[in-house]
């Protein structure tokens, strides 16, 4: 196992991941199949599982008109949040980058931190996955809103 020096997040072989976050991330492969993105050509995939073990799959679904278009992440939050599932445990990102992991935007960073706690297990890897970059919303958005900001607020 292998340490980023610079962030702390991990980079580990993905035989060395429990069986059960293997087949999220493979579920997340296989969900980038059906990205709609003939813009940018980026096809990108996620799978999200509840901390009852369900899993509800994503992808990027871009638009002409750019602005409506929806991050795989974001695509398999609702999914989920719309089937009555609103905490999750671990979400996989699958996208390829030829020398670097492609990491969740800020949008869906902050759309995971209003489901799940902020060591939510993250994901993230490459479409033929061997090497797997593990992080959390802690660690990718240290000082996120959070819903229970606003209700100290309140
Ligand atoms: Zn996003």
């Amino acid at each position: 196992m292998e340490v980023n020096g610079t962030n702390h997040q991990k980079i580990v072989n993905i035989d060395d991941l429990d069986v059960g976050d293997q087949d999220l991330i493979r579920k997340a492969v296989e969900a980038r199949n059906f990205a709609y993105c003939p813009y940018s050509n980026f096809a990108v995939g996620s799978a999200l599982r509840t901390n009852t073990g369900e899993i509800f799959t994503g992808c990027n679904v871009e638009n002409v008109a750019h602005s409506p278009g929806v991050c795989a992440e974001r695509t398999a939050i609702v999914k989920a949040v719309s089937e009555g599932f609103t905490k999750f445990d671990a979400i996989a990102v699958v996208a390829y980058l030829e020398n670097d992991f492609c990491t969740p935007c800020g949008v869906c960073r902050q759309a995971l931190s209003e489901f799940a706690s902020p060591d939510i297990k993250v994901f993230v890897a490459k479409p033929v996955a061997i090497r797997v970059l593990c992080t959390s919303v802690q660690e990718l958005l240290p000082y996120r809103f959070s819903p229970d900001k606003l209700q100290k607020q309140l």
